[in-house]
């Protein structure tokens, strides 16, 4: 069996990570002036008062390269994915599926964080493309569902 792995030890990557944001939403009731008029009397606005920033959840990335110090490759049949079954001559070709994940310098080789194969890249550029087609998905997400 020959297992082919998307890096390898000594690979430059930039890696992706999530991370919580505080947008700031417009508010609709005063125009972001913070006060409303209400028979010739101002008051301030309680829809801003209410709180008119949200959190949200965003991809990100890092952008000072880290170095691959471990490769991590689970092997198994595609049907036995959850089973403890191992049969090495079992797996061939497109029956066989792989979890790769890395341990990279900035954040810890033997013990630390496993970074899985799909968040991080050999390109400062790929990763900037995936984290904006994945807040793209995000955002539509939210346009989607009401707040
Ligand atoms: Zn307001």
């Amino acid at each position: 069996m020959k297992i082919e792995t998307k890096f390898s030890i000594g690979d430059k990557v930039y890696r992706l990570f999530k991370d919580h944001v505080q947008t700031v939403i417009a508010c609709t009731v005063c125009n972001d002036s913070k006060q409303v008029e209400i028979k010739g009397t101002m008051f301030k606005c309680p829809n801003c008062e209410r709180g008119t920033n949200s959190w949200k959840l965003r991809w990100f990335v890092h952008t000072e390269p880290t170095t691959v110090g471990q490769v991590s490759v689970q092997a198994m049949l595609k049907t036995l994915h959850s089973s403890n079954y191992f049969d090495e001559s079992e797996i061939q070709g497109d029956e066989g599926t792989s979890i790769e994940q890395y341990m990279l310098s900035a954040t810890g080789i033997g013990s630390g964080t496993l970074w899985n194969h799909n968040d991080i890249f050999l390109t400062l550029k790929e990763a900037q493309d995936e984290a904006g087609r994945r807040n793209d998905v995000l955002i539509r997400e939210e346009q989607e569902r009401p707040t």
